[in-house]
């Protein structure tokens, strides 16, 4: 990574934070942009380079973009009138589709990392957030290898790998995997609220499955706006495959299942 990189941030909460305390670790140049008080005073012990004001940014080479999904375009609006057209600008939205539908004067590259926690803002984000995560990014078709560099090579000092593909089979992939089962866990713990006697008697396992249904509240809001009708194909796979493991076989079928979930994630990370 090139050491004599202005970094900026706006938005530092969960991933914003997480990526500003791993770079501020690293000594990288950095500048970084919140909405309150309390987090830019606290934002201050890592970098002094830190305002409630965009224009702190202008010197940046580069830029992620960290707010809320439903502010993000917003936020690229403004940043759009602020920095220069050789200033790479990232945003590391959970949706990508509806990001990608606008031209800016600068260069920007869509992006998603693949990792978080059911908690939000400054005070949870942690420099390892990253480790072992995989970084999908969607480049337009003019994007340049150097700037893609610029970029993988920050997300490889995150301890990230980068994945590349198109914005719709981004937001189709992660219907399957993140927001679906987000929507499980919330409708099985709506579920078992009416049932006393379950809730009392729920142990890990009830826990582990619902862990989801504790995600950050605007986040899961914009999931299930911007991105409605993936979600609903990707439940309709899963009545589809409800209907296949019981409707034969149960048992061969969930042995092979065992058998590749096995081996999906060691050390709780996911090694495909
Ligand atoms: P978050 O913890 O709620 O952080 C967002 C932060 O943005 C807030 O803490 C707020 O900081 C700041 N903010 C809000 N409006 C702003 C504005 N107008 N200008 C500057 N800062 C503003 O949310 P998050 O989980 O980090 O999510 C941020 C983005 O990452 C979203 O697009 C989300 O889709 C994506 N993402 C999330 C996850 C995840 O698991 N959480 C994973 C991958 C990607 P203050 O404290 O200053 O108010």
């Amino acid at each position: 990574m090139d050491r004599n990189l202005k970094i900026g941030i706006v938005g530092l909460g969960l991933i914003g934070g997480s990526i500003f305390k791993a770079l501020s670790v690293l000594h990288c140049d950095l500048f970084a942009v919140s909405k309150s008080n309390q987090t830019v005073k606290k934002a201050k012990n890592y970098s002094p380079n830190v305002s409630k004001s965009l224009n702190i940014l202008k010197a940046c080479n580069i830029v992620f973009v960290c707010t809320p999904m439903n502010k993000t375009l917003n936020l690229l609006d403004k940043l759009d009138n602020i920095l220069s057209p050789e200033t790479i600008v990232v945003d590391v939205c959970s949706l990508k589709d509806f990001v990608c539908k606008k031209k800016y004067s600068f260069k920007f590259i869509p992006s998603h990392p693949m990792a978080g926690t059911e908690f939000s803002g400054f005070d949870n984000s942690f420099e390892t957030l990253f480790l072992g995560a995989k970084w999908v990014i969607t480049p337009f078709k003019n994007t340049s290898q150097k700037d893609i560099k610029v970029l993988t090579d920050i997300i490889h000092v995150l301890g990230a790998k980068p994945i590349f593909t198109t914005p719709k089979q981004h937001d189709e992939s992660v219907a399957l995997i993140s927001h679906m089962p987000m929507i499980i866990a919330q409708a099985l713990f709506a579920a078992a609220q009416k049932d006393k006697l379950a809730l009392t008697i729920a142990s890990s396992g009830f826990r582990d499955m619902t862990r989801l249904a504790t995600s950050n509240i605007e986040m899961a809001d914009d999931m299930v706006k911007f991105n409605s009708d993936n979600i609903q194909n990707a439940l309709l796979k899963l009545y589809s495959s409800v209907g296949d493991i019981l409707g034969n076989n149960y048992k061969p079928q969930i042995k092979n299942i065992v058998k590749q979930r096995q081996v999906m994630y060691v050390d709780g990370k996911n090694i495909l």
